[in-house]
């Protein structure tokens, strides 16, 4: 018998954290960063105290009870005599290790708490693009997946009590097995092992995922990050088939159809399966994406500034061909250009930015004397590359600027000219606090007389793209009737739906197809 206990992603979009336990062993399929729990009682100066370690998320109820699993080093001080009698307190040791699907943090970052001798299990690209997300990001103490700087209790002159702080001895890095290392450059793996902060990188070699005691099989799946993956888990009971976040209308489509038919040939007795978009009826294609990108970018007149996904490759490349078509620059900021240098140590085909004449890299006008390393080499390297906010106002018809609304507050710098634009091409908002954001972003944008186009806009209360500006974002989720597709693709015994606001969907839709749906409950276990 299997169980399988859901300890978030239920009746949530992210947050996944499924516990899998079998005679073989116990493993956890992600472990995410649950952003719409947080928002309930957190905000951007409301935060889990770093020195409180893991009290202030096991109190607020954002991690699992589960005594044994998270690092020693954020356990303050009879920690777990609280938690004994919540209802779903467990003492868990032995754990075999995280199936990681993607480097979406919303599936990778609360890793970040996990002890390092648990392996985590993911393909080449998704290690790589979690280290470099950490290497060039602020490296909270919630959102060091990769490596983590261990706290240590300090008694502070004077004061009674002491604080956890960060400890100045050095970075440790996590255990990663990857599914995809046999084909790893020298240069790759120097990269792995290579600290970037100014501590120093207590580094460890990547595994591979034949160390599991669990018979895995990894499917790279399409999503809007690349390295996503599906995971199938043999078990006492059967397969059981994990798909993460998938889709298959990307330019990688084809990965999510080989997943689905291989995925089959196993008759697996469970597939838990997303369900992000099961509200949409239809998808856009990145195909569509460029055509509508190009055909606006191609009549305007001065800036243009394109938002768009972090961490969205597929994106970075479709407007990179749109600048190259329309003859401007693509400015990306240097954290893209490091993710950009890192996926190429993995996939040949990234473009080379230095040999690709249409990228440049934007600097920040208050850029610091003393960059952080990674970033000091960025410039180095790319020298010739750089541009300035004053080289983009006084050309402003030469580039398509990669801006999200938190570098908005660069535009005073380049004073953008009349008639320049602003292309959205991400997703609405999804929340009160992302609705006053865009309600800002409105105002950016008319303070400096910039063209929305694609924009979602307030009528009556919803958030709305004009019909003439859609198409400019092709989503990381199938809709509603490939996600049908895929069920019936793969036709599981029981079907269990995650990262859904609305996992009914599959019980309305599947009935009669001999698939039984299992609506999970959060911190229950299901036993098949
Ligand atoms: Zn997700």
């Amino acid at each position: 018998m299997v169980k399988l206990t859901f300890y978030g992603g239920v009746r949530e979009i992210g947050g996944n954290k499924v516990l899998l336990e079998d005679d073989e062993g116990k493993i956890f399929l992600d472990f995410g960063y649950p952003y719409s729990k947080y928002r309930v009682f957190f905000e951007e100066y409301l935060k889990p105290r770093a020195g409180a370690g893991l009290l202030d998320l096991l109190a607020m109820g954002l991690l699992p009870h589960l005594e044994g699993i998270y690092r020693t080093d954020l356990e303050t001080e009879n920690l777990w005599q609280q938690f004994r009698r919540a209802g779903h307190y467990r003492k868990l040791e032995d754990i075999d290790g995280i199936l990681l699907t993607h480097a979406h943090l919303d599936h990778s970052g609360h890793i970040s708490f996990l002890r390092e001798d648990i392996p985590v299990y993911a393909t080449a690209s998704t290690a790589f693009i979690a280290k470099a997300i950490q290497d060039s990001g602020k490296a909270d103490f919630d959102q060091q997946v990769c490596y983590f700087t261990p706290r240590v209790e300090e008694c502070l002159k004077g004061w009674k009590q002491g604080a956890y702080v960060a400890s100045s001895s050095g970075d440790h890095q996590r255990r990663f097995g990857v599914a995809d290392q046999s084909g790893l450059s020298e240069e790759a793996r120097n990269f792995w092992g290579r600290a970037t902060r100014q501590k120093k990188l207590d580094s460890q070699p990547l595994d591979d995922i034949g160390k599991c005691s669990f018979n895995l099989r990894c499917f790279p799946v399409d999503h809007s990050i690349p390295g996503a993956c599906s995971w199938g888990i043999e078990t006492s009971s059967g397969w059981v088939v994990y798909s993460g976040d998938l889709r298959l209308h990307g330019k990688r489509g084809k990965l999510t159809e080989a997943f689905i038919k291989e995925a089959a040939q196993l008759h697996p007795r469970v597939l838990i399966l997303e369900g992000t978009n099961v509200d949409k009826k239809a998808n856009i294609a990145e195909k569509e994406v460029y055509e509508n990108a190009f055909k606006v970018i191609n009549d305007a007149k001065g800036l243009v500034i394109a938002d768009f996904p972090a961490r969205d490759m597929d994106r970075l490349l479709t407007f990179l061909q749109v600048a190259i078509d329309t003859k401007r620059k693509l400015t990306i900021l240097p954290k893209d250009a490091y993710l950009l240098k890192t996926m190429r140590l993995l996939e040949p085909e990234i473009p080379d930015i230095a040999q690709e004449d249409a990228i440049v890299i934007y600097q920040e006008t208050t850029a610091s004397k003393s960059p952080a390393q990674w970033l000091k080499k960025i410039y180095e390297e790319y020298s010739s590359k750089v541009v300035l906010a004053k080289d983009v106002a006084s050309n402003q018809d030469d580039f398509v600027l990669c801006f999200s609304f938190w570098d908005l507050n660069e535009l005073p710098s380049i004073q953008p000219g009349a008639g320049s634009l602003y292309v959205f091409s991400s997703s609405e908002p999804h929340n009160e606090e992302q609705e006053m954001d865009f309600r800002r972003l409105h105002k950016w944008l008319e303070h400096f007389g910039l063209r929305g186009f694609g924009l979602p806009v307030e009528r009556n209360g919803k958030w709305e793209i004009a019909e003439e500006e859609k198409g400019l974002h092709a989503s990381g989720h199938a809709c509603g009737p490939d996600l049908l597709r895929v069920a019936r693709g793969i036709q599981p015994e029981v079907l269990i739906p995650v990262h859904s606001e609305k996992p009914e969907f599959y019980v309305d839709n599947l009935s009669g197809s001999g698939i039984d749906i299992i609506l999970p409950t959060e911190n229950r276990t299901v036993e098949i």
